[in-house]
């Protein structure tokens, strides 16, 4: 049986088209290295603002999103040096260099197995630092550079002063550029594809494991165009109560209620750099209780107060507020136990996070999932999740599968 209803709720504004369209020079290689060179160009800007002397990028977000090379997590070290003037170089294990992509704009410097890249790293650092100035140097490194490469480049550069990277490319990473939006909008689609099967019917629930399930989805994910799953979250019955619950072996029963949250990264084609999806649907297996089918209408009606929410000039915070208040105004306030949404990207969760104190404040180009949950202990979960990009006049929702509670047979 398929979804109760095949109303989609909000559409958004921004559509397909609009605020979001195809920049100069596609989102094919030629397109992305372009803005590749504008973000940059953006980060050297900021670089300057806040006098960081260089940037050290290891593993995380921003190196691909800078050069279209994301680094292995190996302990042999992985860093770009981009100092605020002069070549960005790359020092890579030699044995990785091939993976480096040749449209990136930087001079890449293999090291050999016997080579301390630490000292390299050292060696290319020392003229960007501003020993003639009368002040420290400041370097940020990625948050997700080894504890021990920070430690051990403490040691090799006396006197400086450590921030994180993510101080600089934190807010411009956070607002997608046209290719990206591109790329996120690839990716929502096939999780869609995905989330139409589950809410369809067509992947069978009753009598399977909430883990067989999850493969089931984790398949369809890859089949849909994804190059790699990042999660498959099956919570039946009492386990979808916990948002982040592990899928395991209890067999899904008649009458339960079933949260299905999954995504994966799509790497568009000619690029290099992929980028993310997630959904979430909450089916039943039978007719809904009427609590159940109660409850699921207040948090249908939160997601779209959230959705409409959105637009420039709007602190995130507002966006949490909005569908916040929905259900606090049906009673459930305290089973609303997470913030309203994150950031998605290259990474499955970054900033903007729409969460209470968050005053940032939205333009167009931020992107970020809005999905309200109620959980009862014991007995069920429910949540709703979109991916939103905000757009010039209002809000561009990526994803088009039905909302509302999908009711399967089996
Ligand atoms: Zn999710
Ligand atoms: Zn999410």
């Amino acid at each position: 049986m398929g979804a109760a209803g095949g109303e989609t709720g909000p559409a958004g504004t921004g559509g397909g088209g609009g605020a979001t369209a195809v920049p100069e020079g596609g989102t094919g290689p030629g397109g992305t290295a372009e803005a590749r060179r504008r973000r940059l160009g953006a980060v050297r800007g900021a670089m300057a603002e806040r006098q960081v002397d260089a940037l050290l990028l290891s593993h995380g977000a921003d190196l691909p999103w800078l050069t279209g090379y994301r680094a292995m997590p190996l302990e042999r070290l992985t860093m770009l040096v981009l100092p605020v003037e002069g070549d960005a170089v790359l020092v890579v294990p030699e044995l990785e260099a091939p993976r480096v992509p040749a449209g990136a704009d930087v001079v890449v410097r293999p090291w050999a197995e016997t080579e301390d890249p630490v000292a390299l790293v050292a060696a290319l650092l020392a003229p960007a630092l501003p020993a003639a100035r009368g002040r420290a140097p400041r370097l940020g490194i990625s948050e997700r550079a080894w504890a021990s490469t920070l430690v051990s480049l403490q040691q090799a550069v006396a006197g400086a002063e450590w921030v994180v990277a993510a101080a600089v490319t934190g807010p411009l990473r956070a607002v997608k550029d046209a290719a990206e939006i591109a790329a996120l909008r690839a990716a929502a689609a096939a999780a869609d594809a995905v989330a139409v099967a589950v809410t369809g019917g067509e992947v069978p629930m009753v009598g399977r494991s909430e883990a067989e399930v999850s493969a089931d989805i984790a398949r369809r994910l890859l089949g849909a165009g994804h190059h790699q799953v990042n999660f498959a979250i099956v919570g039946s019955g009492p386990n979808g109560a916990s948002p982040h619950h592990e899928p395991g072996e209890r067999p899904i029963e008649r009458g339960d209620v079933v949260v299905c949250d999954f995504g994966g990264t799509l790497v568009p084609g000619g690029d290099t750099v992929g980028y993310c999806s997630d959904i979430t649907r909450t089916v039943t297996v039978g007719p809904p209780a009427p609590e159940v089918a109660a409850a699921y209408d207040v948090l249908r009606r939160a997601q779209a107060a959230a959705v409409s929410a959105v637009r420039p000039g709007v602190r995130a915070e507002a966006v949490d507020a909005a569908a916040r208040q929905v259900i606090t105004d049906a009673g459930l306030g305290p089973r609303f136990i997470h913030r309203t949404g994150h950031g998605i990207g290259i990474e499955e969760h970054e900033a903007p996070y729409v969460v209470a104190g968050n005053r940032t404040e939205l333009v167009p180009g931020h992107a970020f999932s809005v999905e309200p949950g109620i959980y009862l202990p014991g007995r069920y979960g429910m949540r709703l999740e979109d991916i939103v990009v905000v757009a010039d006049d209002g809000v561009d929702v990526l994803n088009t599968a039905p909302r509302d509670l999908a009711v399967v047979d089996g």
